[in-house]
């Protein structure tokens, strides 16, 4: 058997197609739905992720601010700066790019962040909206994920979801999406005892751990649909997931692939909060 792909690159260029008619009839009322983006260090993966979200930004006609810190810099000179953010009104996302050296206080970075501008929706008060089911902003890889499954046709209701992977910023918020979306959901981690149990019994797996190809074909239920979140980068410089796509695609039903899934679909998901945080604000102009 050969699983169906599921296209990130081509998902992800028809939602920015439809978000680019929004940015359109936005810049008719005279607002341009803005992104700020801060990068403290040189951390290189960093730095290609926040280029690729400032130059989505800019394709898709936003406003895109791109500011950049020393990794020595100091925290309260950051702070400074969110709260200038915090302020600007042709602002309406803002987004620290993480992990931030580790003199920072994360945690402390991203609820100094005005909620109604956290577009990453990482900040206490929107994670606590998204676990009551009444969420401001869904964090983007797992509304990417969201949106890749409905794309796909998959039904969600009843299904047995296996996440691999509790991070607050992937597995955590994809947990709640699928169980508001009717699906059973099992969350795997480090501590698991054993995974491919799990993994094996499921109709729906998202990996998202960082170690190359953990998920292998015979760890599949026949006709699973397989969600790779990671991006790992091999020896050899290519990239690649979590799951070992070769031998998996022989079993799965359905499977996205890396590059080319989830990646797209994490930055269309960040335009498309940056989108939805302008409306509002002009909606609350009105
Ligand atoms: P974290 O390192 O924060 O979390 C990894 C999770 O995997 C942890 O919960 C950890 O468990 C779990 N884990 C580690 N080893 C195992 C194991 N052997 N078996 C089962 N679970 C295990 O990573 P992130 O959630 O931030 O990212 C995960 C991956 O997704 C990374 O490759 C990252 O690069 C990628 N990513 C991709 C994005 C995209 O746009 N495509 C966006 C964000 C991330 P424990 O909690 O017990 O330590």
């Amino acid at each position: 058997m050969t699983a169906r792909l599921i296209d990130g690159n081509a998902l992800a260029a028809s939602v920015r197609g439809e978000l680019a008619e929004r940015v359109f009839a936005l810049k008719a009322q005279g607002i341009t739905p803005g992104l700020a983006v801060i990068l403290v260090g040189a951390d290189p993966a960093s730095a290609v992720y926040v280029r690729n979200k400032v130059a989505a930004c800019e394709k898709v006609g936003m406003h895109s601010l791109k500011i950049e810190y020393p990794a020595d810099v100091a925290q309260a000179t950051v702070l400074g700066k969110i709260s200038e953010l915090n302020r600007d009104p042709a602002i309406h996302g803002i987004l620290v790019q993480l992990p931030l050296p580790g003199h920072f206080d994360s945690e402390l970075l991203l609820e100094s962040i005005a909620p109604e501008k956290d577009v990453d929706g990482f900040h206490a008060e929107n994670v606590g909206a998204l676990m009551q089911g009444q969420p401001r902003f869904i964090p983007c890889t797992p509304y990417g994920v969201m949106k890749m499954l409905e794309s796909a046709g998959v039904p969600l209701r009843g299904a047995e979801a296996v996440i691999v992977g509790r991070s607050n910023i992937v597995g955590k918020p994809m947990a709640m999406l699928l169980m508001a979306a009717g699906a059973t959901v099992t969350v795997c981690h480090s501590q698991t005892r054993d995974l491919a149990f799990h993994t094996k019994r499921a109709d729906i797996v998202v990996a998202a751990v960082g170690k190359p190809k953990m998920i292998t074909g015979d760890m599949l239920k026949p006709g699973a649909v397989v969600v790779d979140v990671g991006i790992n980068r091999l020896p050899d410089g290519k990239l690649c997931g979590d799951v070992d796509f070769d031998s998996a695609k022989e079993v799965a039903g359905a499977i996205s692939p890396v590059p080319g899934g989830v990646g797209p679909m994490t930055i269309t998901m960040l335009l498309a909060n940056t989108l939805e945080a302008a409306e509002r604000a002009a909606e609350e102009k009105q």
